[in-house]
């Protein structure tokens, strides 16, 4: 069994989402992505995002709904990084060591974009991280996979980072929510499920 965590605000997900998923998938023969949407993501504190039901929602629409997934994967939309009752922020170490004790059997990754990747030093007990899962990359516009030298990996760490550099989606959820609060559909980069909740629900229409 091959696992992958996806963690992500998700506010709103969009097609650049979909394509590492597929991306992912492909490459490592996965049997689960899990899109997890963050109740708190630390690293974004203050921010305020779409409700977690609303942004759930949209997920599990963009996962039922894409039609280009790999054969023998499945797309899942996951609460293992739900709201926390005390409000506290979801750490991404504390996810994967559950998935880990659920699923001692599975080969797990955890996938990220570039820029999340890039941040991984300010991210809760990097070493960790990369113990408990390898990670696959995947590249972004803008953000450059060339110098890792930054992230001061051990060989043995580097050895567990997954580099997918073939992929170019020139899109971010920051820019959908300022198309869809200046009133355009952004069909072209959101599933079709999910323009249509967006509008149903009357979701990033400014203030
Ligand atoms: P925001 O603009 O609100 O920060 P985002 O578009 O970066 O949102 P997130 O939900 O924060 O989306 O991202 C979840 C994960 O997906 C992160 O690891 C991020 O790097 C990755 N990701 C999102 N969009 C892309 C993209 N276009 N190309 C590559 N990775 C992406």
């Amino acid at each position: 069994m091959r696992v992958a965590l996806f963690g992500g605000t998700f506010d709103p997900p969009h097609l650049g989402h979909l394509g590492i998923a597929r991306a992912a998938a492909e490459s490592f023969a996965l049997d689960t992505v899990l899109f997890a949407p963050v109740g708190q993501q630390p690293l974004k504190p203050g921010v305020t995002l779409t409700s977690f039901a609303d942004r759930f929602a949209m997920v599990r629409l963009a996962c039922e709904q894409e039609q280009k997934i790999p054969p023998g994967t499945s797309f899942t939309a996951s609460t293992v990084d739900a709201p926390q009752p005390n409000g506290e922020p979801n750490y991404t170490v504390d996810t994967l060591a559950r998935l880990r004790q659920e699923m001692p059997e599975a080969a797990l990754y955890n996938l990220v974009g570039a820029d999340s990747f890039l941040s991984l030093r300010k991210w809760r007990e990097p070493e960790r991280l990369l113990e408990l899962a390898e990670w696959i990359v995947v590249s972004r516009p803008g953000y450059s996979l060339d110098d890792l030298s930054p992230l001061a990996l051990t060989e043995s760490e580097r050895s567990r980072v997954h580099l997918i550099e073939t992929v170019h989606h020139d899109v971010s959820s920051t820019w959908l929510r300022e198309r869809l609060a200046a009133g355009d559909s952004a069909r072209d980069l959101l599933p079709e499920g999910v323009a249509r909740y967006i509008r149903q629900h009357n979701l990033y229409r400014g203030n």
